[in-house]
């Protein structure tokens, strides 16, 4: 028998989620962005669940070749554009649209010797200082590429720093729509926090590109739960427990003795550990669902196992199913943000982190 954790990926939980963005935005297109792997689900994992998307943003190559392999005819775009000049041809042989973000790759395009034109979207730095020109030479780059034979159709992008924080987005909304007023060209502005948070400002724009919030995490945790949002977890981490120990008031569990009973306890070990993706960082008291019930890790998280208290499921014993994020088997979320929260991180990090060693299954 292999041994006993699963994640599941949730196809339905991914069109439901998918349809809470449009819903956000409806006259927008929407993105689905399936960078990492789709966020550590798996890019053909998420695909039938996201199949009604308007188009896949991603970051690689080699992943934008896997969605056409997996018979995507529609729009995908790469949301860095392209690294060297011969990923132009890639992307004329496989109709990728491309993100342009610097001169260096305005320069490849006009060195690019090729049959059909290019549709790019041209990127402003409008505050997050990461990729893009910057106000003052995003109409001179839009000139130049203008300009270009290789290229078809400019697109206008910009990407928000704070969408998920007070800061908001109002101010480099500004900038970006007085930069771009009378420029032609579809625009492409939010991300989740924007888009959920922000839906009044950014649903004119003609693309959404949601990531996290298609997975089912809150883009703005603890702020706002998965569930205020409607968001439904597209993951869920289960594992089985794999030993039951009664441990006297006084005895220490796990490594570096840190977490010691003050009653007589009873634990359950579980075959997840940071190896499996879970984070060794998350201490005593994280949530976790056994037998769909919340319950807490004690002591720390080694490579393979962790311990839970079997306090609140008296009944627990081997073999019961210990969920370490997403829906047990009794309906019960428990929120990948919040076990994020408690080891100081985000959703994100946790499930792009989900190890190459659980198997993974999809379900409906
Ligand atoms: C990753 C990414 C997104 C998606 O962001 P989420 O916060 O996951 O919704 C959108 N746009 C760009 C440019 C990105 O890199």
């Amino acid at each position: 028998m292999p041994r006993p954790i699963l994640a599941t990926i949730h196809a339905a939980a991914l069109q439901h989620n998918l349809a809470r963005n449009r819903q956000a935005a409806p006259d927008a297109r929407v993105w689905a962005v399936v960078k990492a792997n789709a966020y550590g689900h798996g890019i053909e994992r998420v695909f039938e669940g996201l199949r009604s998307a308007d188009g896949f943003a991603l970051l690689d190559l080699e992943e934008a070749q896997r969605v056409r392999e997996l018979g995507w005819r529609g729009p995908i775009l790469l949301l860095e554009g392209v690294f060297e000049p011969r990923d132009l041809e890639w992307c004329s042989r496989l109709d990728l649209w491309h993100t342009v973000h610097c001169d260096d790759q305005i320069d490849m395009l006009a060195a690019c010797k090729t049959h059909v034109g290019h549709r790019v979207f041209l990127k402003m730095n409008s505050g997050m200082n990461r990729l893009g020109f910057t106000p003052a030479r995003y109409r001179s780059a839009w000139a130049r590429l203008n300009a270009l034979p290789q290229v078809d159709e400019i697109s206008l992008m910009t990407h928000f720093s704070d969408a998920d924080g007070g800061q908001g987005i109002a101010a480099q909304m500004a900038c970006f729509a007085e930069v771009t007023r009378d420029l032609p060209g579809e625009r492409s502005l939010s991300n989740s926090a924007a888009s959920l948070r922000h839906a009044d400002s950014v649903s004119a724009c003609d693309w959404i590109r949601p990531g996290i919030s298609l997975y089912g995490s809150s883009p703005d945790h603890p702020e706002h739960l998965a569930a205020e949002w409607g968001l439904q977890p597209a993951m869920t981490l289960a594992a089985k427990i794999i030993a039951v120990q009664d441990i006297a008031a006084g005895a220490s569990v796990g490594y570096g003795s840190k977490f010691v009973a003050e009653a007589p306890l009873r634990l359950g070990v579980v075959a997840c550990g940071y190896a499996d993706g879970y984070p060794r960082v998350c201490p005593t008291g994280t949530p976790v669902l056994v037998a769909g019930v919340r319950s807490r890790l004690v002591g720390r998280v080694s490579m393979d196992m962790v311990t839970v208290d079997l306090t609140p499921v008296p009944e627990a014993d081997m073999g019961t199913e210990v969920t370490l994020w997403g829906r047990a088997a009794n309906g019960v979320v428990l929120g990948i943000d919040e076990v994020a929260q408690a080891a100081g991180t985000l959703g994100y990090e946790l499930m792009c982190a989900l190890a190459q060693r659980v198997p993974v299954q999809v379900a409906g």
